[in-house]
C-alpha cells in the first residue's frame, strides 16, 4: 500500500489542531493535507486524531527498545549516550528496518573518568570508555565521537547528589572546550545536569541544552533567565525526576491496561519501579523549575529518559505517554505537550524532514483513538503507526530479555 488517504480523522500537525481533514501518502512521503485525493486506499480514521509520529528527546536505546517505541506511536528516538559498538549496528538496522523506531546519538558522553553515569553501568559490560581530561584532549574526543556518527555532543556534569551518591565530576573548562570543537565542527553541545548549581555551569559553558530539569532546590530567578536569554532548551525529563524522587508516575502507567497489553512482566515490573534517591518533595522543585522555563518562553522539549531493563521507572514509548501525562500536570496544555513531543524537538535538533504533517514530510504518522488536544491520555489509545509511510506491527516485543 503505497499510496493511500487516512479520512475522517482530526489532524494535529505537530503545532495547531486543522480539524478533520484528509491526508495523502505516496512514496512514504506526505504528499497533500486537506486536499480532495483521488485513486488512492482509503483508511478511515473515524473517531480517531492524526499525530505526527511522536518522539522521545531522551532515551538511551537498543534494538527491543526501538521495536517497543514504535508499537507506542514513537517514531523516532533521541538517544542520549550509548556505546558505539552496540549503536553504530543498530544504526544499520533501523535503516533497514520499519519495525524500528529512528534514531539519533551522541555515542558517548563526556564525564569524569570515574564519574556518571559509571556508577549505574556496572556489570554492563562496557568496553573503556573515550575521555579527554586536558582541553587540548578535547578536539580528539569530540572528532572520535564525530567519526563514530555522532548527532550531538554529550558531557555530563553530575556530584551524584540526587542518586544519593558522591562522584567526581567534569572540569567545567572541559565543558567550554566540548563546546568551542563541537560548534566548529558543527555540533550542539548537550549537557546532563540535574542540579541547579551544575546547570549554571553548564550554560555559563555555552551548551546548547540540558538533557534534565534540575530539581536538587528551588530554582533561582537567574538562571531561568540565564538560559533563556542563551536560547538554550531543556528536557525536563519528568519520567525520571518522578522516578528518582518516588513519585508513582511509572506505577500508574504500568497499571494501564493499554501499556499491559504490550509489555512483557519484566518490563511491567521494571516500569512500576522507581530508583526513589532523592526526597519526595524534589519532585515538586521539578515541577516549579518547568513552569518557570515555560513562563520565561524556553523551549521544552519531552524526553523521559528511558533506558534498558533495570532501570526503574521508565519503559521505551509507554513512558513518553506518561511524560506528556506528567508535562499536562505541570501545566502545560494538551497541544503544548503535544509540540514538545513534535514540532519542537525536530526544530531543536534540525530534523527537518518530520515532527510536523505537512506535504513534503516523512510520512511518520502515529492515529490514536479520541482526541489527545482535549485529553493527553489519548496518546495511549495507539489506534495505527506508520514510519516513513509503511505500517508499523502493534503486537508487543518478542523477547523480555
Ligand atoms: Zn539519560
Amino acid at each position: 500500500m503505497d499510496h493511500f488517504v487516512i479520512t475522517g480523522a482530526r489532524v494535529f500537525d505537530g503545532e495547531d489542531s486543522l480539524g478533520v481533514v484528509d491526508v495523502e501518502v505516496t512514496g512514504g512521503r506526505i504528499v497533500s493535507v486537506g486536499g480532495r485525493p483521488e485513486g488512492a486506499e482509503l483508511i478511515d480514521g473515524a473517531g480517531a486524531t492524526l499525530l505526527p509520529g511522536l518522539v522521545d528527546s531522551h532515551t538511551h536505546t537498543d534494538e527491543e527498545a526501538l521495536r517497543q517505541a514504535l508499537t507506542f506511536g514513537v517514531t523516532t528516538e533521541l538517544d542520549m549516550l550509548s556505546i558505539p559498538d552496540r549503536m553504530i549496528p543498530l544504526r544499520r538496522l533501523v535503516a533497514e528496518s520499519s519495525e524500528l523506531a529512528d534514531v539519533r546519538s551522541p555515542s558517548v558522553g563526556l564525564t569524569h573518568p570515574d564519574g556518571h553515569p559509571h556508577q549505574l553501568r556496572k556489570g554492563e559490560g562496557d568496553p573503556p570508555w573515550p575521555v579527554a581530561t586536558r582541553a587540548d584532549e578535547v578536539p580528539a574526543f569530540v572528532e572520535g565521537r564525530i567519526a563514530e556518527g555522532a548527532d550531538y555532543i554529550k558531557v555530563l556534569v553530575e556530584d551524584g547528589h540526587v542518586f544519593g551518591d558522591s562522584l567526581p565530576t567534569l572540569d567545567p573548562g572541559l565543558v567550554a572546550a566540548t563546546v568551542r570543537e563541537a560548534h566548529a565542527r558543527d555540533r550542539m553541545v548537550l549537557a546532563h545536569t540535574m542540579t541547579v548549581a551544575s546547570a549554571t555551569q553548564a550554560v555559563d559553558a555555552g551548551v546548547d541544552c540540558l538533557t534534565h530539569l534540575f530539581f536538587d532546590r528551588p530554582h533561582t530567578d537567574e538562571l531561568v533567565e540565564k538560559i533563556a536569554a542563551a536560547g538554550v532548551f531543556v528536557i525536563p525529563t519528568l519520567t525520571v525526576i518522578a522516578s528518582i524522587t518516588g513519585e508513582p508516575a511509572g506505577e500508574q502507567l504500568a497499571a494501564d491496561p493499554r501499556v499491559r497489553a504490550k509489555m512483557t512482566p519484566v518490563w511491567l515490573d521494571s516500569l512500576a519501579g522507581a530508583f526513589g534517591a532523592s526526597p519526595r518533595e524534589s519532585f515538586g522543585f521539578a515541577l516549579d523549575s518547568l513552569a518557570a522555563l515555560r513562563a520565561a518562553g524556553v523551549d521544552l522539549l519531552a524526553g523521559t529518559d528511558a533506558a534498558h531493563l533495570g532501570a526503574p521507572g521508565m519503559a521505551h514509548g509507554a513512558s513518553l505517554h506518561g511524560e506528556l501525562r506528567l508535562l499536562v500536570e505541570g501545566g502545560f496544555t494538551p497541544s503544548e505537550a503535544l509540540r514538545a513531543t513534535t514540532s519542537v524537538p525536530a526544530r531543536r535538533f534540525g530534523l527537518d524532514d518530520r515532527g510536523r504533517i505537512a506535504p513534503g514530510l516523512r510520512a511518520d504518522l502515529t492515529l490514536v483513538d479520541g482526541d489527545p488536544t482535549v485529553a493527553i491520555e489519548d496518546t495511549l489509545s495507539v489506534r495505527r503507526v506508520w514510519r516513513g509511510g509503511t505500517e508499523a506491527s502493534l503486537t508487543p516485543a518478542a523477547s523480555g530479555a
